[in-house]
């Protein structure tokens, strides 16, 4: 039987190569870790000695898919150019950090316009990413995560994230698609018919072989809230049923689902919660 690609959002307190054992214990075969503080503009170049020490723990672990995900300053819509400079140095040294390291892709939100507009807030971010991948090493895949669209946050409506796409066709961008961001930002898959009505439409707009990763949160506020408030998966306003309609829905079997909500004592809810989704996948735990 297909096993799913499923893990956490793991910590690397003490190390990057310690997301691994951290990650395994509770089963994991996919995982999501920050590479840098990511509350933090500076950080230290990573060491060699702890590159070889990640890559030797990913050589040898059970986890089948590895992602990083971006600082949260990062914000490539920004009309401050102080901050986009800032920003675009920032997310270059998370391309760089992520090919040493030699990860799946890169998550990233892809920014907030400030009350710019939203085609001015997308052009900024087009011509970040240009400048940024002129330099950037190319063996990295960055996936634009759909967010919940909170004050002036873009990538909300899947148009917004196939006009990125389309400004920038010298990169090969994938998806990562949070279940809670979308939920928030008005599409209603809590249903097997929402869910089926949504996928038509990602895959009318941007295409569902784009997504490269799940974020599996559910959402404590209501489809269109357009606020991000993550919940336990099947506990939340989207409910099990939504859940049950992704995983099995055999386009995504390989596709890795990765949750970012509290792990609890012990991994307790992270336990729980990866039991579920295995079960609303029909895979025995
Ligand atoms: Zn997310
Ligand atoms: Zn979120």
């Amino acid at each position: 039987m297909t096993r799913h690609p499923l893990g956490v959002h793991a910590s690397i307190a003490g190390g990057i190569e310690k997301a691994f054992p951290r990650a395994e214990q509770i089963g994991c075969t996919a995982l999501q870790i920050f590479t840098r503080n990511a509350s933090r503009w500076q950080s230290k170049p990573l060491d060699p000695v702890k590159v070889a020490a990640f890559r030797e723990a990913m050589l040898k672990s059970p986890i089948t898919q590895v992602f990083v995900h971006d600082s949260y300053l990062i914000n490539l819509a920004t009309p401050d150019d102080d901050k986009w400079q800032k920003s675009k140095a920032a997310f270059g040294d998370e391309l760089r950090r992520c090919s040493q390291l030699g990860v799946q892709g890169l998550v990233m939100h892809p920014g907030a316009h400030l009350d710019t507009g939203e085609e001015t807030g997308l052009q900024r971010i087009a011509a970040a990413f240009k400048e940024i991948l002129a330099e950037a090493p190319e063996n990295v895949q960055i996936l634009l995560e759909t967010t919940a669209g909170m004050g002036s946050h873009l990538g909300w409506r899947f148009e917004q994230l196939a006009r990125i796409i389309d400004l920038v066709p010298q990169h090969d961008f994938g998806i990562c698609f949070d279940t809670c961001h979308v939920f928030a930002a008005g599409y209603d898959f809590s249903t097997a018919e929402g869910y089926s009505a949504v996928m038509a439409e990602f895959e009318h707009i941007v295409g569902c072989e784009k997504i490269r990763l799940f974020h599996i949160n559910d959402s404590k506020k209501p489809c269109g809230s357009r606020v991000d408030l993550h919940e336990h998966a099947g506990l939340g306003q989207i409910g099990a049923s939504g859940f049950a309609c992704l995983m099995r829905d055999h386009r995504f079997t390989a596709v890795a689902k990765i949750l970012e909500t509290p792990q609890g004592d012990e991994h307790e809810y992270d336990l729980r919660n990866l039991a579920l989704l295995r079960q609303l996948a029909g895979e025995t735990t």
